[in-house]
């Protein structure tokens, strides 16, 4: 799939939409999400032109790769949840509902968050 520019994360990095930022480098933006499913529940996306975590792993520079997966650590620990614990999802295509076409990863965090999935039948 090719990177659509018009995605809001895009918009979100081109500053034409708001986020309340949580934590920013040459890497990567991290934000909270417009939608809280947890008490803490911010989005840590880089900042190049990736469409799924698929994109990101095959195409990105290690620069790139590294850069982001430390911006990930270092919001959990600005947000304060690096000692209480938190769970990182990244949903990459149709089959995970992937809504947003930029990558990036969910950090779930500020109570307990139960089981990891809930099971799913084959189909
Ligand atoms: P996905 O399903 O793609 O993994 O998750 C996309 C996430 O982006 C959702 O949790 C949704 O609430 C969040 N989101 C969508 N639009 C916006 C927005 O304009 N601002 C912020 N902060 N979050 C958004």
């Amino acid at each position: 799939m090719a990177y659509d520019r018009s995605n809001v994360f895009a918009r979100i990095l081109r500053g034409e939409l708001p986020c309340k930022r949580v934590y920013e480098d040459d890497h990567a933006l991290a934000f909270h999400d417009i939608n809280p499913l947890a008490p803490v529940h911010v989005l840590v996306i880089p900042k190049g032109e990736y469409v799924s975590m698929d994109d990101f792993s095959a195409t990105a520079p290690a620069d790139a790769l590294a850069g982001f997966f430390r911006a990930v650590g270092e919001t959990a620990r600005r947000v304060g949840v690096a000692e209480s614990g938190y769970r990182l999802l990244a949903n990459s295509g149709a089959d995970a509902n992937q809504e947003v076409p930029h990558v990036h990863v969910h950090i779930f965090a500020g109570a307990p968050l139960g089981p990891m999935l809930k099971k799913v039948a084959a189909r």
